[in-house]
């Protein structure tokens, strides 16, 4: 029998009407021949509920206590869906992150998934159960319960294939597969059939939110075939797949944006080697992830530092670096989280030249200002105002894909 890993995101889990129609699919799998472990997130808008209760009790919420609150959200999907299964007359049974050991490390919010004791989830299909299992979990050497990070359950549901070989990961979502971007924001996104890891790498970086990054990395590293569809229609979706001749031809294959960056800059910091050790040390110590850095060239002697981390992490950066500004006498330190990151991504940049320009002319064009640029092989992103961010991808998107050509 072949077994299959599928993922029903917060959309997909929203109501009670909801959940029963992913029991259906679960058993219209189960109908076709498959074993199957499914992976559930919390239902929607759960996660940010139980971030602001935290909230509402400390800006900066104990690490690990709060992700024994948000672990609770995919706990309750997980007992709903196995519940509709089993009315429906499916043998099925749920289990949560510790209780299949998914160990993980103890970054708590960003844990990274280490291995998966795949004992249990046998057992139960050996015995013909439907294994339900929590999304976005898992569980510390110490017994720690952790959590993956936003989006993290595509990571559950990919890492759960890899260590299972399960025959292909299906991600169920809200949207129809990966489209050249947002169709939320560009009524002109074209879904796409096939996409390589490495762009969809690039796209999930850079805040295309339809697949977690590190599900993107772990489908590479394992060779999983992943396939992006969605809940409400049976239409075929998006496959992940390794890169293949004719894709390159493609200059750029999606556009992406990001708001969930703030911008950190440090005033006239003195210009000296060692200093940038100095800031950026401590703040990977709290495994806060670096994004875009710029240091600008000093006559005074001195040099203002800016440079992006995730919005969710910005206060514990700033105080972060607020002790390091005064200890190195830096002359202050500015936040902005009103920024956004627009990125065009396509493995074609490797072999065609102009595309920067390309870009910058096209926001140019509209008046947007770019405040900051990082580029890398297949990638090129651009920090600007928050408030220019649909404008920037509608733009792009026609520049650089249009509203025709192939699916
Ligand atoms: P789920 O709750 O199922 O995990 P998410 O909200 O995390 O769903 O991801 C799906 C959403 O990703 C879509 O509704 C869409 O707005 C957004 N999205 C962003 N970029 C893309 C893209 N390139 N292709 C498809 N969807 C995208
Ligand atoms: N519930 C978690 C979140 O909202 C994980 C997920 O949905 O994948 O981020
Ligand atoms: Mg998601």
């Amino acid at each position: 029998m072949s077994l299959l890993v599928q993922k029903y995101g917060g959309t997909s889990v929203a109501s009670i009407d909801r959940i029963k129609q992913v029991a259906a699919k679960v058993l219209a799998a189960r109908r076709a021949g498959h074993d199957l472990v499914v992976v559930v997130s919390a239902m929607a808008g759960e996660t940010n509920r139980l971030i602001a209760l935290a909230q509402q009790i400390s800006d900066l919420p104990d690490d690990r206590e709060k992700d024994v609150l948000l672990a609770s959200g995919e706990q309750v999907s997980v007992a709903l869906l196995t519940l509709a299964l089993k009315e429906a007359g499916q043998p099925a049974r749920s289990f949560l992150g510790h209780q299949v050991r998914i160990a993980t490390d103890k970054a708590y919010g960003k844990a990274r998934i280490l291995s998966i004791d795949s004992t249990k989830i046998l057992q139960s299909l050996k015995a013909g159960e439907v294994v339900v299992i929590a999304g976005f979990q898992g569980v510390d050497e110490d017994d720690n319960i952790t959590t993956l990070g936003r989006g993290g359950s595509d990571t559950s549901a990919v890492a759960l294939a890899a260590f299972l070989s399960a025959q292909a990961c299906e991600i169920y979502t809200d949207v129809e597969g990966v489209y050249t971007t947002d169709p939320g924001i560009c009524p002109h996104a074209r879904k796409l059939a096939r996409i390589s890891y490495d762009e969809m790498i690039e796209l999930a970086s850079t805040g295309a939110k339809v697949l977690e990054i590190r599900s993107v990395e772990f489908a590479k590293n394992f060779s999983v075939p992943v396939h992006v569809r969605s809940t409400f229609t049976d239409v075929e979706g998006t496959w992940l797949i390794n890169e293949e001749e004719g894709m390159s031809d493609v200059l750029v294959s999606g556009v992406a944006c990001d708001r969930n960056e703030a911008k950190i800059t440090l005033l006239k910091v003195p210009d000296r080697p060692g200093l940038a050790a100095q800031i950026f040390g401590p703040i990977a110590e709290a495994h806060i992830v670096v994004d875009m850095i710029i240091q600008n060239v000093s006559e005074d002697g001195t040099t203002d530092l800016t440079f992006t981390v995730p919005k969710a992490d910005h206060k514990k950066a700033l105080a972060i670096v607020e002790k390091t500004a005064r200890a190195v006498n830096a002359k202050g330190v500015k936040v902005d989280t009103e920024m956004a990151k627009i990125s065009i991504v396509g493995v074609g940049m490797r072999t065609h030249a102009g595309v920067a320009a390309k870009m910058f002319e096209a926001l140019a064009r509209e008046g947007i200002n770019i405040e900051m640029i990082s580029t890398s092989e297949i990638k090129i992103s651009v920090v600007i105002q928050a408030k220019y961010t649909e404008l920037a991808v509608r733009v792009l998107h026609e520049a650089f894909i249009g509203n025709q050509g192939m699916v």
